[in-house]
């Protein structure tokens, strides 16, 4: 068994961000902080990289598995380090290799201030070929990582993918639209994954909230609370609008029920200070989602409307749902709102009639009551 001291985490894109750089590693340290709560880290800004370490090998072990999720992580990996000197390093490169493996040696100075460079780290390494317990060799997949810092050099053959994107919160807070079905929790993820906190609204089709707070809804929260620990939902029964809606032509619903979400999504971003809306909306895709109803239904909201799932086919959505772990729950029966989803609606309403509909249906006391009666976890 290998003995690391600690976690390196890199966080790649987030040097782009020139002045604004100290803010997003500092958010960055935060969430890893929340996120590792149970594993006692203890977290090293090192300008360039960060360094966390453990009391034991066990909190190391469970931390590993939990960054995999943290927005803003390009890739991080468990090191050993060593002094700066060549023989501590060969030394050291020994442990981490224990059986007969071949390696690439990728060596590199953060730190300028030694007497060797990283050339002659590698002529180390090959002069003691004979002596050391593993393989060289410059066509390997596999490499031995050594990085040397002002504080120690830190050797590794270990570099697991991250999922990149920017700290949780860096890029402010979103209300997202979360319905039971797949797409909305894959636009979930991208949101988060490039900085968006998330509040998600969730509209049920249930008499009382408690049942919707107790559904698969709750499942599928747990699963992107991976990404961000916050777990902030509000639940709003449907009934105020499908009463207050009954008279207007089915084939019209759809689009005056999605600027109902809207304006609801933006009572609670006031509410939140939160600075955009998201939904799992592509392009297309449905009846509802073609350029026209899209316009016709956002009309007049006052908060811009993100749809991080427009370039993708529904095949793919499937894919990635998959991959996060929320597919399974989402195809799970659900009392769905969508008596809504007509074989009929219109493809291309305007935003007047959707405005004079909203207005003869009095959908802004139908959204009054609808907020009365919402409910709020976390
Ligand atoms: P999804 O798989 O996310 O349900 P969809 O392909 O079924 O999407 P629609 O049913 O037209 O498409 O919904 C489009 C988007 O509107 C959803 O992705 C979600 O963001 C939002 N939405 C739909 N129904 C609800 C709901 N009951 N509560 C909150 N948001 C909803
Ligand atoms: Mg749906």
């Amino acid at each position: 068994m290998v003995k690391y001291d600690a976690v390196v985490v890199h966080y790649g894109e987030l040097w782009l961000k020139g002045r604004n750089r100290g803010i997003f590693i500092k958010r960055l340290i935060e969430n890893i902080k929340t996120a590792l709560d149970d594993c006692e880290p203890k977290v090293v800004d090192e300008r360039d990289r960060l360094l966390i370490h453990f009391s034991n090998e066990k909190n190391m072990d469970k931390a590993v598995e939990k960054l995999r999720y943290i927005p803003g992580i390009s890739w991080f990996g468990r090191v050993m380090i060593s002094k700066n000197s060549l023989g501590q390093i060969t030394k050291a490169a020994n442990k981490t290799l224990t059986k007969k493996e071949t390696v690439r040696i990728v060596a590199n100075r953060s730190y300028k201030g030694t007497s060797f460079n990283s050339y002659e780290i590698v002529s180390e390494f090959i002069r003691k070929s004979k002596s050391i317990n593993f393989k060289i060799d410059k066509s390997s997949k596999k490499e031995l990582l050594i990085n040397v810092t002002r504080n120690g050099t830190l050797i590794s053959s270990e570099k697991i993918n991250g999922i990149g994107g920017l700290p949780v919160g860096s890029s402010g807070k979103a209300i997202v639209l979360l319905s039971g079905g797949i797409d909305s929790p894959v636009a979930s993820f991208y949101a988060m994954k490039r900085g968006l906190d998330v509040v998600y609204l969730h509209m049920h089709a249930f008499d009382n909230n408690k049942s919707a707070e107790e559904s698969k809804m709750k499942n599928l929260i747990d699963v992107l609370s991976r990404y961000n620990q916050k777990k902030s939902v509000y639940y709003a029964p449907s009934y105020v609008f499908q009463s207050a809606t009954m008279k207007v032509q089915r084939r019209h619903e759809l689009v005056l029920f999605r600027r109902f979400l809207y304006e609801l999504a933006t009572e609670i971003a006031r509410k939140e200070h939160a600075n955009a809306i998201v939904t799992g909306e592509s392009l297309g895709q449905v009846a509802s989602q073609t350029i026209g109803n899209m316009t016709a239904s956002q009309h007049g909201i006052g908060y811009i409307i993100l749809r991080p799932l427009t370039g993708f086919d529904k095949k793919e959505i499937i894919e990635q749902a998959k991959a996060l772990g929320t597919y399974g729950i989402s195809i799970k029966k659900y009392k769905d709102v969508c008596s809504i989803g007509v074989s009929n609606p219109s493809t291309n309403m305007n935003a007047k009639l959707v405005s004079e509909l909203y207005r003869d249906c009095k959908l802004d006391e139908a959204l009054k009551r609808t907020i009365g009666l919402a409910s709020h976890i976390g």
